[in-house]
């Protein structure tokens, strides 16, 4: 009854989907998608200038979410290779499963899916899912890159099935292509994917020629050291129109902060004020074309400094 209270006295904040699930997937020691990444940032959003948020507990994901990318035989694959103990390789070793990994990536598809409805009923500004491990490199029949499910990519699909919202946008700001998004978008004009990324790098997806049935996907491939001016021209000068041309009803953001210049893998150099600037100019967009908030997901981010920070700086934009 409190938090029914609370919340109608805060109905329009920004709202964080988070699950305790989702520290039960732990690919093994020296994996750098480990559990104390959301530890990181779950710690710098309960700093007092965060007060505000709100937090629901990510509902389980369904197989049948699940479904609207994945092909039932991948589904069924990961089903049965959930270990009881130990670990079992999804792909040659960056995905690893552990006991707790189906629950986490279920809660992962959960938030997703339960951040549409909350942004589309207007529950919320916006919404942002804490959640682990990240989705943007899963294929629709296989696992990849430390990713099992494609939340990104099911949340706008069930936005389409469930909510009948025509034009969906994934915007991608991850150091690494989300080329699991990529290919499930590219055939279909009233998807976008739009992605700045490393380049060359993993996974070696990405270019500028891949741009989908109807330039429905755009590819911003950065070279290694690139600067923050360098980002925000290229996103304000490429992304950004195209992004307004495509007029998204529903725009969901893949949030990975392996950009961020503490970063190990990634070998860009984004600050946390590129990461305050992208969101607002995001929210924009939404704003304008859909007349309603964003929906953000975590993705990838190895600094657990740089993710708290980044982390931070991406929801204090999304607070306004
Ligand atoms: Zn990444």
């Amino acid at each position: 009854m409190q938090s029914i209270l609370s919340e109608s006295t805060h109905p329009m904040t920004t709202l964080i989907y988070t699950h305790a699930a989702c520290f039960g997937h732990i690919p093994g020691p020296h994996h750098p998608e480990s559990p104390e990444r959301l530890q990181a940032v779950l710690q710098a959003l309960k700093a007092p200038e965060f007060a505000d948020l709100r937090w629901r507990d990510a509902p389980m994901g369904t197989f049948e979410q699940v479904r609207l990318i994945h092909t039932p035989q991948y589904v069924k694959r990961v089903e049965s290779l959930s270990p009881q103990d130990g670990y079992r390789a999804l792909d040659a070793g960056d995905t690893i499963m552990s006991p707790g990994t189906l629950e986490a990536v279920l809660r992962c598809v959960g938030a997703a899916c339960a951040g549409v409805d909350a942004v589309l009923a207007n529950e919320a500004a916006n919404v942002f899912c804490a959640t682990r491990p990240c989705g943007h490199h899963a294929e629709a029949d296989r696992a990849m890159g430390f990713c099992v499910f494609n939340q990104a990519a099911i949340a706008a699909l069930y936005a389409r099935q469930v909510h009948g919202v025509r034009r969906v946008a994934v915007v991608d700001f991850d150091v690494h292509h989300g080329n699991g998004t990529q290919s499930a978008f590219f055939d279909d004009p009233d998807l976008f994917y739009g992605s700045c990324h490393q380049s060359p790098f993993f996974p070696g997806t990405g270019s500028r020629q891949e741009s989908g049935v109807a330039n429905n996907i755009v590819n911003i491939p950065l070279s290694a050291g690139c600067s923050s001016a360098r980002f925000r021209s290229t996103m304000a000068d490429e992304m950004l129109p195209a992004l307004r041309r495509f007029a998204p009803d529903l725009l969901i953001i893949s949030a990975g902060f392996d950009a961020h210049q503490l970063d190990p893998l990634g070998g860009l150099r984004f600050t946390d004020d590129d990461y305050h600037w992208i969101t607002r100019e995001l929210m924009d967009v939404a704003e304008e074309t859909a007349q309603c908030g964003v929906v953000s997901i975590l993705e990838g981010g190895y600094s657990l400094e740089g993710l708290a920070s980044g982390t931070a700086a991406h929801v204090r934009a999304l607070m306004g």
